[in-house]
């Protein structure tokens, strides 16, 4: 085969995985063709590298092959992690993107041919957001895991700081772009970027986090656009573009579903009032009930919407609850599901818990059209769900999540709340809806509770 037609099998390999990466993300944008998308996306990049591997510029194929054990053997455990595990598992995934998107800009400039200006503006480019997403997600990886404080760390001055290091990256990428054999300012440009990384994550809060996760995964795919710009590669330049274009909408989503503004959560230290609001708890009655209770006024209900939340993750209690589910339709009961874009600690993560109990789709009602059914709601259940929930935010000016659109299950005519404490969530704020007469608090863990309640209501039938 001559050189032209191999060129041109790849050409179509490549047009092919890219068109496999953009079903991908259409097929992912629904619950029932969810798998599919992940499918087309295994198979698209496996095609890319498989394909790159026949490029002829490729001589030799050990390294590659021992990258590949070595990456493989880190990338299998990391696939295995608890779901609540994801948003920290996904910012390793991007540190790992971006070391190797910079690394692999800075060989080109060490190694490759001497870069023209125009080129050597890309691989600085690409080099800075490669470099600051590398620490970036590193940092973020363990605040999520708990090993870095979550809270945010911030002193007088933090954003002029941060900013002016940011601008002597861009500045020492002028430098090399006026003069790119100009050698001693390159290494000088990625330590400061790669501090600029630390600089930039370090005083992002808690509940802020998984939408910087996503801003990173936004940046990482910008970079690799940039790196297929500097190796003349047509898939990484549209699969780049396609990863940082949807992580960047993602991103847009988060923010306005917690009504935050971009600047808000880059610089607004959100997370910072966690502590005393979680200090300044008040001391209040509440009403409380026992599986026995509940399953009585489940059973007497005929319209019961379920508000699963991250408690729900964390007691991976889906499978119970598709067991209530079945029971009480079994009983005539209609039972809907209220689905909040940020309920859960990433998005999709209720769609992706409900639909893995092989919970019917069409019975997840996303949160603007449930929302009008709750003052007809004889109970609204939530499990393990608390700030997604919280009044506050549409009444309590001075609460931080004021104007964060929520589920309005203080509408329904009952509200039942399986939770273990009194202790706040994520925005580590109290929440009125607890006090309230119509409320009754389920205390316990969310897997314990359903199934109290789910055995109550089947011998009951018995
Ligand atoms: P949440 O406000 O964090 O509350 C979860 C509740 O679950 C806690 O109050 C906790 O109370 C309870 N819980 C924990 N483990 C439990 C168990 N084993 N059994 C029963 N209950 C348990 O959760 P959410 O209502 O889902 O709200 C999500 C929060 O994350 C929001 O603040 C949102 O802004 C933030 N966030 C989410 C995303 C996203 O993409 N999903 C992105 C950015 C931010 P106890 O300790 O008393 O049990």
């Amino acid at each position: 085969m001559t050189e032209l037609a191999l060129q041109q099998y790849l050409d179509f390999a490549y047009i092919i995985a890219v068109i496999l990466f953009v079903l991908s993300l259409k097929f992912l944008s629904s619950p029932v063709t969810a798998r599919w998308g992940v499918l087309a996306g295994e198979i698209g990049a496996a095609m890319a590298v498989a394909v790159t591997l026949f490029n002829p510029e490729v001589v030799q194929y050990k390294w590659i092959l021992i990258t590949l054990i070595v990456g493989a053997g880190v990338g299998v455990p990391l696939g295995l992690v608890h779901m609540t595990a994801v948003p920290q598992r996904t910012a390793l995934s991007h540190a790992f993107g971006a070391l190797s998107a910079a690394m692999i800009g800075i060989a080109e400039y060490y190694v490759g041919n001497a870069p023209t200006r125009f080129e050597m503006g890309e691989i600085a480019l690409e080099v800075i957001i490669g470099s600051l997403t590398f620490t970036g997600s590193v940092i973020a990886a363990g605040k999520l895991q708990e090993i870095l404080p979550q809270r945010p760390i911030v002193y007088r001055g933090q954003n002029i700081v941060s900013l002016a290091v940011l601008a002597a990256a861009l500045g020492l990428a002028v430098a090399l772009v006026v003069n790119p054999a100009h050698a001693l300012l390159f290494p000088m440009m990625v330590i400061v970027a790669l501090i600029f990384g630390v600089m930039l994550v370090t005083p992002i809060g808690g509940a802020d986090m998984p939408t910087v996760i996503s801003l990173l995964n936004s940046y990482a795919g910008f970079s690799a656009a940039l790196l297929g710009f500097v190796l003349n590669s047509k898939v990484l330049v549209v699969a780049g573009a396609l990863d940082g274009s949807s992580g960047f909408i993602l991103s847009v989503i988060m923010c306005k579903a917690m009504n935050r503004s971009f600047s808000n959560v880059m610089f607004g230290a959100f997370g910072q009032v966690q502590a005393s609001a979680a200090a300044a708890q008040e001391e209040r009655t509440v009403r409380s009930a026992t599986p026995e209770e509940s399953a009585g006024i489940l059973a007497a209900a005929s319209r019961v919407v379920v508000v699963p939340g991250y408690g729900m993750a964390v007691a991976q209690a889906q499978h119970k609850v598709r067991e209530l589910y079945d029971v009480l339709t079994k009983k005539g009961v209609d039972v809907k599901f209220a689905i909040h874009p940020v309920a859960g600690r990433m998005p999709g993560h209720m769609n992706v818990l409900l639909a893995e109990a092989d919970i019917p789709y069409d019975r997840l009602i996303e949160m603007d059209e449930i929302n009008g059914d709750f003052p007809q709601t004889d109970v609204a259940l939530v499990i393990g769900a608390n700030d997604v929930t919280n009044p506050a935010a549409r009444t309590d000016q001075s609460s931080p999540i004021f104007g964060m659109p929520i589920l309005d299950v203080d509408k329904a005519q009952t509200v039942m709340v399986i939770k273990r404490s009194m202790n706040p969530g994520f925005a580590g704020i109290d929440n009125p809806l607890y006090y309230l007469d119509k409320t009754l608090m389920l205390f316990g863990d969310a897997k314990s509770f359903v199934t109290g309640i789910v055995h109550e209501l089947s011998s009951n039938s018995h």
